[in-house]
């Protein structure tokens, strides 16, 4: 299927040419027809899959045949993403698509003066694109209301419920109009996400491109066991290769990035950092500075990665091991893009093993392991202590059990041998030394 095989207007049509754009994504194939007639749509697709001109192709064409035009403060449609940068990433896609089109929109989004937002809006607009909080801001300033709409996107669903953006989610949800077309896109579907949906939603159509929780699939994923304090040399020995070209490396605090960012710099890499606590003209500035290939190296937190639309990103290093699997998900999900293929590496180390195997458990998929380097670390790929003994207990009289007892801990090396190491204190003292701590790893 080529976009001429569905019923797009011609000025999107040649403004899909010039983006290059010849064959429909799957989303976009099951999606754009449903909308153009006028249903409802749930997706569930993530970030990467064309889920953006998905719902912008039918919106803009239908606003742009209708020939209304932009009300002051009364946009007609509405995007509701959960970051500034999802944002202007989805406003970039409406101004390339919709370039031919009499459409126009804006965009609204916090951490920036309201003012030319305020302008654009009292201007008038056809289709605001918007972070919750701000756009709330300015429906109670007097600045937007929601009542004569008739389009309404909820992208990245999910992520605001990770984010804690439901309460706002569900106040502009009681503004809406209840003669509308909604679409309501989400990578993954748990149980209050679905539940939102089915209030959302009137007799919709269902697209789904990748089962929930599963992995991209043109990404080649491993795992370099290590121990936290070799991290930083292995991420040199991973950068050494040329063929990495434009690595987006995660960590899971502003702090981690701050330092990481700096010290490459400090060794002489085209390195940057991006996340919350960075000025939006920064983040921009930096995003850019990525994109253009002025920088190789971009250092972010999750919720600043967020919205980086960026088609070349050739690796994805985890730096630090998510705490969730979702967002190991939406991560790998920033390399193969657009039909490429990409990389991602995750450094783990044993504090860490816990968090992994629940990744593994959600994507259902081992990721494979990669030894070829030198701070291949045999503790950390055995996870947390599998076996807490006291020795005393075990070796001498089986009446021993003084209290000061000195414990030893028994891990299997690779080769599968049980051999004692020092114990680390016992954070948690109420728990009992005879007792395993974690749940007994099993041999990769
Ligand atoms: P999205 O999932 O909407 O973030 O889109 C991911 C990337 O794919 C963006 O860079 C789009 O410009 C690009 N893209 C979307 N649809 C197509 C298509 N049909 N052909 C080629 N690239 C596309």
């Amino acid at each position: 299927m080529v976009f001429s095989d569905l019923p797009i207007i011609p000025e999107i049509q040649s403004a899909l040419k010039s983006l290059e754009y010849q064959t429909p994504t799957p989303i976009q194939a099951g999606a754009i027809p449903p909308l153009i007639e006028g249903k409802d749509l749930l997706g569930c697709a993530q970030t990467g899959t064309g889920k953006t001109a998905a719902f912008a192709i039918p919106i803009l064409q239908k606003i742009h045949q209708s020939g209304q035009f932009a009300l002051k403060c009364q946009p007609i449609g509405l995007i509701i993403a959960p970051t500034r940068e999802l944002v202007v990433q989805i406003s970039e896609n409406l101004r390339d698509i919709g370039r031919h089109t009499k459409v126009r929109h804006t965009t609204v989004f916090g951490g920036v003066g309201q003012r030319p937002q305020v302008a654009a809006l009292t201007k008038g607009v056809h289709l605001v694109v918007a972070t919750p909080g701000r756009l709330l801001d300015l429906i109670d300033q007097g600045y937007c209301s929601l009542s004569k709409l008739q389009y309404f996107v909820l992208d990245e669903a999910d992520r605001m419920l990770d984010m804690g953006f439901m309460p706002d989610v569900q106040k502009i949800v009681r503004l809406l109009p209840k003669q509308r077309q909604s679409v309501f896109l989400s990578a993954t579907m748990p149980p209050p996400i679905q539940k939102l949906a089915s209030t959302l939603l009137h007799q919709h159509v269902t697209v789904m491109v990748t089962p929930p929780s599963r992995t991209a699939d043109r990404v080649k994923q491993s795992v370099m066991f290590v121990d936290r304090g070799n991290k930083r040399k292995l991420l040199d020995r991973v950068l050494a290769d040329p063929q990495r070209t434009r690595v987006l490396v995660f960590v899971r605090t502003k702090h981690g990035a701050d330092r990481l960012y700096k010290s490459l710099i400090d060794d002489g890499v085209a390195a940057e950092g991006i996340h919350g606590g960075r000025s939006q003209n920064a983040r921009q500035r930096v995003l850019n500075d990525f994109k253009s290939g002025k920088i190789r190296v971009l250092i972010a937190t999750d919720i600043a990665a967020r919205g980086i639309d960026i088609d070349e990103i050739s690796h994805v290093v985890n730096f630090d091991v998510p705490l969730e699997a979702e967002a190991y998900v939406h991560r790998i999900g920033r390399t193969a893009r657009a039909g490429a293929s990409g990389e991602s590496i995750t450094f783990c180390s044993a504090d860490e093993y816990k968090y992994l195997k629940q990744i593994e458990k959600t994507i259902g998929m081992r990721i494979p392991i990669d030894r070829e380097h030198p701070f291949h670390s045999v503790d950390a790929q055995d996870g947390e202590i599998t076996e807490i003994v006291d020795h005393h207990r075990s070796k001498k009289s089986p009446n021993a059990k003084s209290a000061s007892a000195e414990p030893t801990k028994r891990r299997r090396s690779i080769s599968g041998k049980v051999r004692k190491v020092k114990p680390k204190p016992n954070r948690n003292p109420t728990k009992s030394f005879g007792k395993r701590s974690s749940p007994k790893s099993k041999r990769r």
